[in-house]
C-alpha cells in the first residue's frame, strides 16, 4: 500500500473545516490591516533561495528540496514565502505602484526536509505579511499587532512576544568584529558546523543547538550594546509603539536571524506549554533582502507563521473553534413523484443560500431521518403523496421539534426562516 511521504498529511473533511476557519481569519484580518493576497509559484529558481534566503542557513544548507527540471534548470520547492514576494515585487516593479509600501500577504504549501515531529513537517502551510517599502517604525509595530490580533481573535492565550533588534548593517558589523573575538581563541570547543560559522556568520553560532550550554555562549557580546545611535532610536520607537497599542513583549538580546539582510526589528511569537516546539510565528525587517534579489534599495518587513503550530497551540488551549459541520436542511422525498419534487426543492433551497442534502443511497424514511440527524440539519423537509397532491411539504424545525405543512411556493422562505437566514 502506498502511504503519504514522511513529514506529509493529508487533511480530510473534520478537520480541514479547521484550517478554512483560520485562513479565513488570516484573510479577513488582511482585509481589515489593508494587505492584500499574493500567489506566487511553488517551486522557483534555487537561486532564489540561495541569495534570498541565503547560503549559510539551514534552509539552504540541509532544508530544501532541490531538482533538476527537463530542460536541465535547478528548480527548488519553496522552503518559505518571503523571497518569492519580494522576487514578484522586484519583477512587477511594485516599487512604482501609487499606494506604497507595498502591504502582501500569502497563505500557502512551502517544503522543508526536515525531521517530522508535532508542528514540523516537510510539507507545511505558512501564513505570512510583507510590507515593502516603509521605513516606518509603525509598521514593524503594525505587523506584530496583526499577528496578535489573529491569535487573539482565535482565542488563544499564553502568548508573548519575544523582541530584538538586529541594527542597521554598521551595528552589525561592529557586533560581528565583536564576536569573532570572543569566540576566535576557543572555538576548538566548538561543533564543526559553528567552526565554519565562525568566518561565514558568526551570529549564527548564538544559535546553535548543540553548543547551547557552554559558557562562552553566555558571555558572549550582545548586539544591543553595539547599536548605533540611529539603530537604537529606530528600536525605541518600535517598543513605543508597540506599548501605545498594549502589546506586551520581551527584549530577548538572543534572539537573531543570522543573515546580512536582516535588520533591525526581529521578533517571535511563543506559546507557553505546547511542547517541544513553542514558537508559533517567526518575523523580522529585512532592509538589505529586495537589494539582495536585485531590486533597489529598499525596506521591507514581514513574519510567517504555519497553520500546523497555530493548530497545535489551539489544541494545547483545549480551543474549540466554532466550525459549522453537517447541512442546516434534510429533504426526504416518499415514493418516485415525490422524489423527483423532493430533488428539484433540494436544488431551489441550494440556490436560496442554504446548505441542503437528500439520501443518495435508497435508504428507508427511518435511515433518511438519522442521517438528517447526524448531519444536524435543523429543518428536515419531508414529501409524501399526500403532500405532494396538496403541493406542499411537511417541515420540521428540528430545534423546537414543530411540524408544519407548508406550500411549495412558500418553502424556501419558511426554511430559510428557520435555519436564521
Ligand atoms: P524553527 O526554529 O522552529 O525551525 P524557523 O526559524 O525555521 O523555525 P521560520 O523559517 O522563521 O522558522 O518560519 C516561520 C514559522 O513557520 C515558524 O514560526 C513556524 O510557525 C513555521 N514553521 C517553520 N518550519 C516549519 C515546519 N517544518 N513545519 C511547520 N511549521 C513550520
Ligand atoms: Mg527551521
Amino acid at each position: 500500500m502506498i502511504q503519504v511521504p514522511r513529514g506529509t498529511a493529508d487533511v480530510l473533511p473534520g478537520e480541514i473545516e479547521l484550517w478554512q476557519y483560520i485562513e479565513n481569519a488570516a484573510r479577513d484580518i488582511c482585509r481589515r490591516y489593508n494587505y492584500a493576497e499574493i500567489r506566487t509559484p511553488v517551486f522557483e529558481h534555487t537561486e532564489l533561495f540561495q541569495r534570498g534566503v541565503g547560503e549559510t542557513t539551514d534552509i539552504v544548507e540541509k532544508e530544501m528540496y532541490t531538482f533538476t527540471d527537463r530542460g536541465d534548470r535547478s528548480l527548488t520547492l519553496r522552503p518559505e514565502g518571503t523571497a518569492s514576494t519580494v522576487r514578484s515585487y522586484v519583477e512587477n516593479k511594485m516599487f512604482g505602484l501609487a499606494n506604497q509600501p507595498v502591504k502582501l500577504y500569502y497563505i500557502g504549501q512551502m517544503f522543508r526536509y526536515e525531521r517530522p515531529q508535532a508542528g514540523r513537517m516537510r510539507q507545511f502551510t505558512q501564513f505570512g505579511v510583507e510590507a515593502i517599502g516603509s521605513h516606518d517604525p509603525a509598521i514593524d509595530a503594525e505587523t506584530i499587532a496583526l499577528a496578535m490580533r489573529l491569535y487573539e481573535e482565535l482565542g488563544l492565550k499564553n502568548l508573548h512576544v519575544e523582541l530584538n533588534s538586529l541594527g542597521d548593517a554598521e551595528s552589525r558589523q561592529a557586533h560581528r568584529d565583536a564576536l569573532v573575538k570572543h569566540f576566535t581563541p576557543h572555538i576548538a570547543e566548538f561543533c564543526a558546523d559553528c567552526q565554519s560559522r565562525l568566518a561565514r556568520n558568526p551570529l549564527r553560532i548564538l544559535d546553535c543547538k548543540k553548543d547551547a550550554g557552554n559558557e562562552l555562549m553566555k558571555t558572549a557580546p550582545v548586539i544591543l550594546d553595539y547599536l548605533n545611535e540611529e539603530s537604537s532610536t529606530y528600536f525605541e520607537k518600535v517598543k513605543q509603539h508597540l506599548d501605545n497599542l498594549g502589546i506586551a513583549y520581551n527584549v530577548n538580546p538572543n534572539l537573531v536571524r543570522g543573515l546580512d539582510y536582516y535588520t533591525h526589528t526581529a521578533f517571535e511569537i511563543m506559546e507557553h506549554g505546547i511542547g517541544a516546539v513553542s514558537t508559533i510565528c517567526g518575523g523580522g525587517r529585512y532592509n538589505g533582502l529586495v537589494e539582495q534579489v536585485g531590486g533597489n534599495d529598499m525596506p521591507g518587513i514581514g513574519f510567517a507563521m504555519s497553520i500546523e503550530r497555530v493548530l497545535l497551540a489551539l489544541k494545547t488551549q483545549g480551543i474549540e473553534l466554532p466550525i459549522q459541520q453537517g447541512v442546516e436542511c434534510f429533504v426526504i422525498g416518499m415514493g418516485d413523484e415525490a422524489e423527483s419534487k423532493a430533488f428539484q426543492l433540494l436544488d431551489q433551497l441550494r440556490a436560496g443560500g442554504l446548505s441542503a442534502d437528500k439520501d443518495f443511497m435508497g435508504r428507508k424514511m427511518k435511515a433518511q431521518l438519522k442521517a438528517a440527524d447526524r448531519l444536524q440539519a435543523k429543518a428536515v423537509v419531508i414529501i409524501g403523496e399526500d403532500e405532494l397532491a396538496r403541493k406542499a411539504a411537511m417541515v420540521k424545525n428540528m430545534a423546537s421539534g414543530e411540524q408544519q405543512e407548508v406550500p411549495f411556493d412558500a418553502l424556501i422562505a419558511h426554511v430559510q426562516k428557520i435555519c436564521g437566514k
